[in-house]
């Protein structure tokens, strides 16, 4: 089983900083989450006059507080970036402060409901100037003394509680609250280890917290954050969904009581989970290990008392649900329409564009379960946790899934894609659920005796090389490699940089070492990477198609390239495409197809590919022009340039639809690879297999 450990808890995190900031002395976190949303926070503090370290993971973070009233007014417009509980905690902080400031955020962010929080603060005693939309960031705050509040929240909001309690805090005056059910109460754990008087109790679903004292200066914080909830349920889906193989061990993972609702909600659905070393301190937050096998999920009804418990988690447990035996149907989470996007809206058209089937209700979601594969482009809406659910999806065997916002995870889990990375297996395991009317068969794993063998498929532009090459690779349950996509990845980082095309000759190794273009495994296929960025839709812009030929016929590019194609056959069990796999990068594979057709069906398909119907002969001559300029370059160049290998089988796949052309490959595999490893290869499918 792979063993992971999640980033530090985001909301903890939050408070940790916060609280530490108003301590009168020096706190010590470990294990703090760097990801964008803290930083943001620790930022805002600094314009405030508090000394917060660079936040770096696994190192101890040590802060000197300056007192619950002792921040100072900002010289400049403090950014709460893309996090909402930057915001609203900060609103309640500033409340009790005698001075002005000013808070906004970015452009999701600036979308997003601030009045539930000015609302009861107003009452208190700060006053708050909306500077653009009212009810919206920026706002400028004005805080000063303020008066006790007895307040019913109109929701169960952990962001909301928390920032009434900090108010009640910096103002020293009392604050009574109920809220209609209970949300995550990290903060009045945290304050009342900080010393202050506070009493929580149930009143049937509802929660009464009374904050009744707080000392001018809160005790230190000593912390070990533990690794986030939240976070840890993506590993948990991929797990589940068999995209970890035999399983994943996450160790050190926050089980706070009022953060863990998803776990009885999976355990309904058939969900194969753990919890082991479970440590529950007297103060503090509870923690414990999850080990997670795959499962067969089943559909379930989540209701609306269940949704504060698994707020931020619905997102994966509508991927889980996509995934699960029949129907799921959630409601009662309306409030998720005002996250970092309209993550219901999100989720549903998403799912749908996928090919799932789900019903958007206006507070939650029915989705009915297919083992089908999945496969297309998923809009992220720039949100993190509808960018990791999907990226989860799209690792799962047989699915085959581009999120177009990537770098949205950075802000609650920096590291989602390596983790992906590492605990998905090319051989996972079948999607579960029914395989509807597929007429393409579920992938199945290579039965492993060994290695299997090495298989490429080179050709000229717009044959259908990668879409067939990676079809042929999921029918056999090997990983697919694109080597187009490094050329073009390359020529992105390129155009990127603002280097002036004329100066790419020049380029020596060591300087394309400066473009950290990386491919790595990720379940089925590898993910072409730009740093920690994934690269998608951006590979086959115009510009690329237009100078990639050029940069792929530098021989310093070639070079560096060779090495790393080289490494993803090393264990084997490949399908790669390009020009030169079989004559230069892979001249002893076991396997090797030429795919050739007709120049003006492949400018047909080309179009069609980008989704324009190829009726109009210019636009047929241009794309021709396209294709045949780039063949030229190839199949001119000196150094591997585009050419059938002695040992390679031609296929035309003019005339050929494309599960023929699939089907043919496949036949050439089972005739090249012999009968005995043939059995070992599941040629599902086949017609005569
Ligand atoms: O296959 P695709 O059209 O994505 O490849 C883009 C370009 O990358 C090709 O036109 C070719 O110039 C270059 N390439 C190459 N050798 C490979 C794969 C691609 O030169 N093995």
């Amino acid at each position: 089983m792979t063993e992971l450990r999640v980033p530090g808890d985001k909301s903890i995190s939050h408070r940790a900083l916060l609280l530490a900031a108003l301590a009168g002395g020096e706190s010590r976190i470990r294990g703090i989450l760097t990801g964008e949303d803290p930083r943001a926070t620790a930022s805002i503090l600094g314009e405030l006059g508090v000394r917060v370290p660079p936040l770096v993971a696994d190192a101890e973070l040590r802060i000197t507080g300056v007192g619950v009233r002792g921040l100072r007014a900002p010289d400049r417009i403090l950014d709460c970036a893309n996090s909402g509980t930057t915001a609203r905690l900060m609103l309640g902080v500033l409340a009790g402060q005698e001075l002005e400031a000013t808070l906004t955020g970015d452009e999701s962010l600036r979308r997003r409901p601030m009045r539930r929080v000015t609302d009861p603060l107003s009452r208190m005693g700060a006053r708050f100037e909306p500077l653009s939309a009212p009810g919206r960031l920026p706002l400028r705050v004005t805080g000063g003394p303020l008066c006790f509040l007895d307040y019913r929240l109109p929701v169960a909001s952990a962001q909301l509680k928390s920032a009434l309690l900090l108010a009640g805090v910096t103002g020293g005056v009392p604050v009574e609250l109920v809220e209609p059910g209970r949300s995550r109460d990290h903060t009045e754990r945290m304050l009342a280890a900080a010393g202050c008087a506070l009493a929580s109790s149930r009143e049937g679903v509802a929660n009464r917290v009374h904050l009744t004292a707080s000392p001018s200066a809160l005790d230190p914080v000593d912390l070990v954050v533990p690794g986030d909830f939240s976070s840890a349920a993506f590993p948990v889906a991929l797990a589940l969904l068999g995209g970890a193989g035999e399983g994943i061990v996450l160790r050190g993972v926050g089980l706070n009581p009022t953060r863990t609702g998803l776990l009885p909600v999976l355990d309904r659905m058939n969900a194969r989970i753990e919890v082991h070393e479970r440590s529950v301190p007297e103060r503090g937050e509870p923690t414990g290990d999850l080990v997670i096998h795959p499962s067969d999920l089943t559909g379930t009804e989540v209701r609306p008392g269940e949704i504060p418990g698994l707020i931020d988690e619905v997102p994966v447990l509508a991927v889980l649900a996509a995934r699960a035996r029949g129907t799921t149907r959630i409601t009662g989470a309306e409030e998720l329409r005002v996250k970092e996007s309209d993550r219901l809206g999100a989720l549903a058209a998403n799912l749908t564009s996928l090919g799932v089937e789900v019903e958007e209700l206006p507070d939650g979601l029915v989705i009915e379960g297919t083992g089908r594969p999945l496969s297309g482009a998923v809009e992220a809406r720039g949100d993190h946790r509808i960018a990791m659910a999907f990226g989860v999806l799209g690792a799962l065997a047989g699915n085959a899934i581009n999120v177009d916002a990537p770098a949205a995870v950075d802000v609650s889990y920096p590291g989602f894609w390596e983790m992906l990375e590492r605990a998905s297996r090319p051989a996972a395991r079948p999607p579960v659920g029914d395989s509807g009317e597929d007429d393409l068969e579920p992938a199945r794993p290579f039965r492993e005796r060994g290695r299997g063998p090495v298989i490429v498929i080179d050709g000229p532009a717009g044959s259908g090389k990668s879409t067939t090459a990676r079809e042929v690779a999921r029918r056999l349950g090997f990983r697919h490699l694109d080597s187009g996509a490094l050329y073009r990845a390359l020529t992105c980082a390129l155009l990127e940089s603002g280097r002036p095309p004329e100066s790419w000759p020049a380029l020596t190794e060591s300087d394309l070492n400066a473009h950290p273009v990386r491919m790595v495994a990720a379940g089925s296929a590898f993910r072409t990477m730009l740093g920690a960025r994934p690269l998608t839709t951006e590979l086959r812009s115009p510009e690329v198609d237009a100078h990639v030929s050029a940069v792929a016929r530098l021989p310093a590019v070639r070079g560096w390239l060779l090495d790393r194609q080289r490494q993803a056959g090393e264990e084997g069990s490949l399908v790669g495409d390009g020009r030169d796999l079989g004559t230069v990068v892979f001249p002893e594979a076991e396997v090797k197809v030429f795919l050739v057709a007709d120049v003006a069906e492949r400018a047909r398909r080309r179009l069609l590919q980008k989704g324009r119907e190829p009726d109009s002969g210019s636009e047929v001559s241009a794309e021709v022009d396209r294709l045949s300029s780039r063949d030229h370059i190839d199949a001119t160049r000196g150094i591997a340039p585009l050419k059938k290998a002695a040992d390679a089988f031609e296929v035309d796949g003019t005339r050929l639809s494309f599960a023929e052309q699939v089907e043919a490959i496949l036949r050439v595999v089972r005739a090249r690879v012999g009968d005995r490893d043939a059995r070992d290869l599941d040629f599902q499918g086949m017609i005569d297999a």
